[in-house]
């Protein structure tokens, strides 16, 4: 049995908690391993040695911290097979899915490389008669990191690089269900040159993230997951006095104009939508076409693509997507599906009924598709983390961009249209973080910054990027000014001996 530790202090750490959760072969419903979860002692140990570490590292001229960071970035390159492996293994994602995810996260590692120059402070000559200001960002100590199950590798990868190069240590929480590939990730980390106690992982559950919002020792935290969780650590860690950003859930929006491509549509829906199982926070979960014939033509074309989606297990190549996560999210899943059809929904393609040979207990389901769909619906209300794609018929463009605004989440949304005026108008309205137009999934690359708005982000700083340095220092403002100096009465030329 595979049993999931720590990594504390440079090495695999037992810890003293008793409590350990299941890790499962979502493909099969088996149990392979099992993670333990660290109790309150555990992680006041692992601040402490955090704490501890900090001093040094946060001392360390950044150039030195960028070179730990190239280091680290060839090694992440070198083993993402196997990183994609042990992730795909306990996700159930594809393999490319995977390799795809890992590539992601390195690019936040190769935006780190530049720290010197992005901890480049401000200067200004002369704010008074002989006065100068300057503005420098130094380390915050020691950050936090919570992440969910759905990108185990990419979205602590979003956090830690940051963190670590201006000058914190870091302590991670991931998420117990698929813990193996941070574990090895830390590994090579260290193998790069990063010194012990700067990048922890620790193992857990609610015990171990109580244990870190309670801390006085943490001073931010980082938190990516479920929308009623994120509220928890916001609230909880705020009140605690620390630096929170907690990224939440979301239910994203692509609005279909008359005049798009219906073809670039539908591929654009297939990959945003059932991509990954549907278990991205990015996914594109409602399609708004406006007027009933661009309806009528997008669910003509998009249905017999979603019910030839592959549904297979990780290693299998036929496979377009693999199972869901446990065995509740696919019970919460059907369970939408049925309130849906109840609700007056139309389901156009059902993947109930989806079965594979030797993996009957695997938490499969294939590609579902809701047309007819009405605001008031829970399918479209909720998000269901699932391949479940609503399609919500709009009369007008107006209309469209009220439901994207009066919806509570506000994570990504897009257009699909040839006029640029529509576009331009849209991107100017939409109450969203991330918006695209032409483009499925809006995410943004490293050195730009990823981040929603409404209920899905509480905190005001977006991750990686320039606000992920904002996020993980704290500015120091030094105004100066110097008495004359030696140079009024001080003799430079050599004494003629006279
Ligand atoms: P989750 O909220 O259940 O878990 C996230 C983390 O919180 C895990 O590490 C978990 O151990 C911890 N946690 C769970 N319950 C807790 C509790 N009661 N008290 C303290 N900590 C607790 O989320 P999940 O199911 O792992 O991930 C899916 C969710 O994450 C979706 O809602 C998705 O939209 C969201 N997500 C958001 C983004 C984003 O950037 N906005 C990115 C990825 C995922």
């Amino acid at each position: 049995m595979n049993i999931v530790q720590h990594f504390v202090d440079g090495e695999i750490w037992g810890g003293s908690a008793t409590r350990t959760a299941d890790i499962f072969n979502p493909a099969t419903g088996m149990v392979t391993g099992k993670v333990e979860l660290a109790s309150a002692t555990d992680v006041a140990h692992v601040v402490a040695i955090a704490k501890n570490a900090q001093v040094r590292w946060g001392a360390q001229p950044p150039a030195k911290r960028a070179a730990v960071m190239f280091a680290f970035r060839d090694l992440l390159v070198r083993h993402t097979d196997e990183l994609a492996e042990l992730l795909s293994r306990e996700h159930g994602k594809t393999l490319p899915d995977a390799r795809g995810e890992i590539a992601r996260g390195i690019e936040v590692v190769e935006f780190v490389c530049g720290i010197p120059h992005l901890l480049k402070g401000e200067y200004s000559e002369q704010v008074a008669t002989q006065v100068d200001s300057f503005s420098v960002r130094q380390p915050l100590g020691v950050v936090a990191g919570v992440t969910p199950f759905n990108f185990p590798a990419m979205v602590p990868l979003w956090m830690y690089p940051v963190s670590i190069a201006c000058g914190n240590a870091f302590v991670l929480k991931p998420s117990e269900r698929d813990p193996s590939v941070v574990i090895r990730i830390a590994q090579l980390f260290h193998e790069a040159g990063l010194p012990a106690g700067v990048f922890n992982v620790v193992n857990g559950d609610k015990e171990a993230v109580d244990a870190i919002l309670d801390h006085p020792d943490v001073d931010a935290v980082s938190f990516v997951g479920s929308t009623a969780i994120g509220h928890y650590i916001y609230s909880r860690g705020a009140a605690n006095g620390k630096r929170v950003q907690a990224l939440c859930g979301a239910k994203n929006h692509l609005v279909v104009m008359p005049d798009a491509d219906m073809d670039k549509v539908a591929d654009a829906l297939i990959g945003s939508a059932y991509g990954s199982a549907g278990e991205r926070c990015m996914a594109i979960s409602i399609a708004v076409p406006v007027g009933e014939k661009t309806a009528d033509r997008l669910v003509e074309v998009l249905a017999p693509r979603v019910a030839a989606l592959t549904v297979a297990p990780y290693d299998d190549p036929a496979s377009d997507m693999g199972p869901v996560i446990s065995r509740q999210s696919l019970d919460r899943i059907l369970g939408y599906i049925g309130e849906g059809e109840r609700a007056g929904a139309k389901l156009v393609v059902d993947g109930r009924n989806v079965k594979l040979q030797g993996y009957e207990n695997g938490y499969f389901l294939g590609g579902c598709l809701f047309d007819h769909v009405k605001p008031d619906m829970s399918i479209y209300r909720d998000e269901i983390f699932g391949p479940v794609l609503s399609v919500l018929r709009a009369q007008s463009y107006e209309e469209a961009v009220t439901l994207i605004n009066d919806h509570e989440y506000g994570n990504g949304t897009s257009i699909f249209t040839r006029d640029g005026d529509t576009a331009r108008d849209f991107f100017s309205r939409v109450r969203i973080g991330m918006v695209g137009v032409n483009v499925p999934i809006p995410v943004p690359v490293a050195y730009h910054s990823f981040g929603g708005w409404k209920r899905s982000l509480f905190g005001d700083h977006h991750i990686h990027g320039m606000e992920g340095v904002r996020f993980n220092t704290r500015l120091k403002t030094m105004t100066t000014r110097w008495p004359s100096g030696i140079k009024e009465g001080a003799v430079f030329n050599f004494h003629s001996g006279s």
